[in-house]
């Protein structure tokens, strides 16, 4: 058998995998929800709050069933059938320009893919990722052998870029910010992040009440400009020393270099997939995969990306844990730092998932792959 046809059976193998054990891990999850639960469910939920969570989970698990049975048979057939390699000669046969294809065949993937997803995140998904696509691959295109190297400064400029600025940018083009009104917050959120030597240089209100019910707060800036947003939504449903309490967590993440450290780890990461790509990108047999007799780009990267899927998933569990550690760390710098902090955040955290409807009890190995912050009741129990 050819090369070609072996990394055909891969990717094939990665997406069946993958959908397995998607499926199973989420019935897992489901079943594990299930279960009966102790006290603490009562000291979170009442009783028409709990039913609610568990209706909400149930129907979420229903239609990601639902989602992965379509996608992934979607995904198998375009690839059995070569649809891809067919709509990347259909592109090249009517365009002159090698980038022009590739802008168009991503384009295109991006549009059928996100059909049915927030017009915001197509908005976004263009005006960022398309023009830096469209850079790589011009980068691809000039610079062959150090394509690796300069791909990865460039994704890495920009990183830091929107690590830096990405909040002050963006927020403002789909939210209104004021500043927080002068007041009993305003002071005791000023209060505390001079006695953490925190320089805060703005503090806002966001009308995020207009699109979601989520609570949240944001932190943007490095070295001696830091601004703080704070949800409509959080100040609503939250106390004053509930707030502070939980800017106190983000603090921590500051504090303790979480934000660096992420940023650092995340970088090296892409280090090591522009390194792989730059070894194998130019491997014809990548675009053979998938049914072309041309080496194309955006072929090869397709290939690429979906034999990547078990180092991705690897990746995955490393961020999360790391991530989860975090959070308790944070929440440990709270305590640490802010007076009565342990029920402030206690109280705080309560709220915020009771009006999230958070999943009480999560199987383990759903957590590892998807959680980012520990599961409720272990972060409480924690605290305590
Ligand atoms: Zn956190």
């Amino acid at each position: 058998m050819k090369t070609s046809d072996w990394l055909l059976i891969g990717i094939i193998a990665f997406v069946l995998i993958d959908f397995a054990a998607g499926r199973v891990i989420n019935f897992l999850n489901e079943n594990s929800k299930n279960q009966p639960l102790g006290p603490e469910a009562a000291d979170i939920y009442s009783e028409a709050e709990y039913q609610k969570s568990m209706a909400y989970g149930t129907a979420n698990y229903k239609l990601e069933s639902f989602a992965s049975v379509i996608s992934t048979s979607v995904i198998l057939v375009a690839i059995i059938l070569g649809f891809f390699a067919k709509l990347d000669s259909f592109i090249r046969e009517r365009i002159g320009s090698d980038l022009l294809v590739t802008v168009l065949f991503i384009g295109i993937l991006i549009i059928l893919s996100s059909l049915g997803s927030l017009p915001a995140s197509i908005y976004s998904t263009f005006v960022i990722e398309t023009p830096l696509l469209y850079a790589i691959a011009w980068i691809y295109q000039e610079l062959q052998s150090v394509f690796w190297l300069v791909g990865w400064l460039l994704v890495a400029s920009f990183t830091l870029f929107m690590f830096v600025f990405g909040a002050r940018i963006f927020l403002p083009l789909f939210n209104k910010l004021k500043p927080l009104p002068e007041g009993e917050l305003r002071d005791a959120i000023e209060i505390y992040c001079k006695s953490q030597g925190f320089p805060l240089s703005k503090l806002y209100e966001m009308d995020a009440s207009k699109r979601s019910t989520k609570l949240n707060a944001f932190f943007s800036g490095m070295g001696k400009v830091k601004i703080i947003g704070l949800y409509d939504t959080l100040i609503e449903k939250l106390n004053t020393e509930e707030i502070v309490a939980v800017l106190a967590h983000e603090v921590g993440h500051y504090k303790r270099k979480h934000t660096l450290t992420m940023f650092l780890f995340s970088n090296v990461q892409t280090l090591i997939l522009f390194s792989l790509m730059g070894w194998l990108l130019s491997n014809p047999n990548l675009s053979a995969a998938l049914g072309s007799d041309v080496p194309s780009f955006q072929l090869s990267m397709l290939a690429f990306f979906l034999l990547f899927a078990p180092v991705s998933t690897v990746l995955g569990l490393i961020n999360n844990s790391f991530s989860r550690y975090n959070e308790y760390q944070a929440d440990q710098y709270s305590i640490e730092t802010y007076p009565g902090a342990v029920e402030y955040m206690y109280s705080a955290l309560k709220k915020l998932s009771v009006n999230s409807l958070s999943n009480l009890n999560p199987h383990p190995i759903y957590v590892a792959v998807h959680y980012s912050h520990p599961p409720i009741l272990k972060r409480l129990a924690k605290l305590k």
